[in-house]
């Protein structure tokens, strides 16, 4: 608790908004933006020292975002598109920037409080107010609070043994030091194959005298072939900016140029095929080889053939064969664990300086002073990169001590698993919005798109409700519940449980194995959004003050 007095009176004297908004990266940053146009004096209370959320903290080495700039921007506001994107896909530094530019650009920053972690809300249902507190001792009464606090932002360290007794420097990707680290001469290990490992690992090697990988479950990734734009592209692009923006927002994956396959890969033959995924694997995009075939993920067979020839890539790429069965993705589909996209990764096995360690049957036994400890033997280096993921889609909301109605907890009502209705809502957490929470389309999408339907969708009912003289807008029990059924027959019917992903939160001890997000597309999703709003609000309970 902050010994300042300010700090103290602050805590005493709660700041009455009407709206709180937790998190000012892409989701609180169009939140607030949303909430004012609606007539809302909200605020919005952020952990960074800056704007930026999931490109405030991910600084490490080659992050970069695997959408293209193009569809990984806000589509709201015409003038947005005054910002020129200058590669294909934009590494961190410019989407920061860029997330910068929107918070000036609509004149945000006066309503964001950073430095402020927000530690507890607690719902006070005789005043239908939430009351949020931060770390600092500040507290702050609304109407109306929304979980702008992201999905993947609740970063994950392995549960290793001995990580107190490495004598050298450690680093979480998504904790990266803002003036960056100098490999130079080091020897560094990184721990962890995902999409932050794959876009570190060959910036790292370019750079450290030696690295080695520590692997558990290879990725299967696709060359990004990332490039900078040529002059004019942009402006191409723009040229037909509603209608590539509209395509976007009702395709499954909210990306603009992704084809989507109406027809079964077996009723190609294997040369077309092998054609359609040669033509994918040229053009570099994550989702093209999900969506290639509309059975990708519902039929194992077909689902074979494109991690057959993923597999096929990677021995053609990495020199040594040992090395390049070890890289191979095998004992789960294809896209049921993320799939990753690249530059230079494979490659960078054909390195001297490089090692690859398979800890998949041998695990990390811990850490010692000098480095990482496998079957016996310690590999001495002067640095680790634990690029081990996070606590996803839940991990920042059971961060906060947040307490609905009669004091439940969130975290106890999820215990088994989130419980929501759309992803928006938890039955008993009335006026507490989640953006892109579990059980919406979110990670399984352009994040930017599904964010900006879930803010609009949200600031639609908040007005819809001021408009009526509604206080309280709170999910029902039975519409969460068939929700939740849907959600578990969608991924029930594709592939994804049989891998042990983060998706189902296997990456967290004890974490209940559920999954998560919705996989039924951000399109059809959208739909049903938009019904139950236009049958006022079915499956929510609206009271009136
Ligand atoms: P991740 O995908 O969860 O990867 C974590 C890695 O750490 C996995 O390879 C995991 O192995 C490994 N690991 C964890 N504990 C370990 C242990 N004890 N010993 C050995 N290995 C261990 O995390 P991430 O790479 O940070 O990516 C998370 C998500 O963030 C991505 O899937 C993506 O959605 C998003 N992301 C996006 C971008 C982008 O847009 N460019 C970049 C980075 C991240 P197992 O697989 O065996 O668990």
């Amino acid at each position: 608790m902050s010994s300042n007095l300010a700090g103290s009176r602050e805590a005493t004297v709660p700041t009455r908004v009407d709206a709180v908004i937790v998190g000012a990266g892409f989701s609180g940053l169009y939140m607030l933006h949303k909430l004012r146009e609606t007539g809302l004096n909200a605020v919005v209370l952020e952990a960074g020292d800056g704007v930026g959320g999931t490109w405030y903290w991910n600084r490490y080495p080659g992050a970069r975002v695997d959408v293209e700039g193009f569809d990984y921007s806000y589509s709201f506001s015409a003038d947005l598109q005054e910002w020129e994107w200058s590669e294909r896909y934009p590494a961190q530094p410019e989407l920061l920037r860029y997330l910068d530019h929107v918070a000036d650009r609509f004149g945000l920053r006066r309503d964001i409080r950073l430095s402020t972690r927000v530690t507890s809300a607690h719902y006070d249902e005789a005043a239908t107010l939430w009351t949020v507190c931060t770390e600092r001792g500040q507290a702050y009464r609304a109407t109306w609070c929304v979980m702008a606090t992201g999905c993947l932002s609740s970063a994950q360290l392995p549960a290793i043994d001995g990580i107190g007794d490495f004598a050298g420097e450690w680093f979480h990707t998504a904790h990266w030091p803002v003036g960056g680290v100098d490999f130079t001469g080091k020897r560094v290990a990184v721990i962890g194959t995902g999409s932050s490992g794959i876009q570190s690992i060959p910036i790292i090697a370019e750079q450290a005298a030696r690295l080695t990988v520590f692997q558990r479950t290879a990725a299967f990734a696709i060359p990004a072939r990332n490039r900078d734009l040529e002059p004019g592209e942009l402006d191409e692009l723009k040229a037909h900016y509603p209608e590539l923006r509209d395509r976007a927002r009702h395709g499954i994956v909210g990306m603009s140029r992704i084809a989507e396959g109406s027809t079964s890969a077996l009723d190609a033959t294997a040369d077309q095929r092998q054609q359609v995924f040669e033509e994918i694997w040229a053009a570099g995009t994550l989702s093209g080889l999900t969506t290639s075939y509309r059975d990708v993920m519902t039929d194992r067979t077909v689902n074979d053939q494109v991690a057959d020839f993923v597999r096929g890539k990677i021995r053609e790429i990495v020199d040594d064969p040992d090395t390049a069965e070890r890289l191979c993705p095998r004992g789960y589909p294809f896209g049921a664990k993320r799939p990753c996209l690249h530059t230079g990764y494979y490659a960078t096995y054909n390195r001297d300086n490089v090692r690859l360690v398979d800890v998949s049957e041998n695990p990390i036994e811990r850490l010692s002073a000098r480095g990482v400890v496998v079957g016996g033997t310690e590999h001495e280096v002067d640095a680790i990169v634990f690029a081990t993921g996070f606590d996803a889609m839940t991990g920042s909301l059971a961060a906060i001590d947040i307490r609905g109605r009669s004091g439940r907890t969130l975290r106890d009502k999820w215990s088994a698993g989130p419980i929501t209705y759309l992803g928006l809502q938890s039955a008993g957490f009335p006026n507490l919005f989640l953006v892109a929470g579990p059980g919406s389309p979110s990670v399984l999408t352009n994040m930017v798109m599904s964010i900006e339907q879930h803010v609009e969708w949200i600031a639609d009912c908040i007005g819809y409700a001021r408009e009526r003289g509604v206080v309280a807008v709170e999910a029902t029990e039975r519409a969460e519940r068939d929700w939740v059924h849907h959600v578990n027959d969608v991924s029930n019917a594709l592939l994804y449980s049989e891998a042990s992903t983060w998706y189902l939160g296997a990456n967290v001890p004890g974490k209940p194995r559920v999954f998560m997000p919705y996989a039924g597309g951000l399109g059809a999703y959208r739909k049903r959004c938009d019904a139950v709003a236009a049958a006022g609000y079915d499956g929510f309970v609206l009271t009136a003050g």
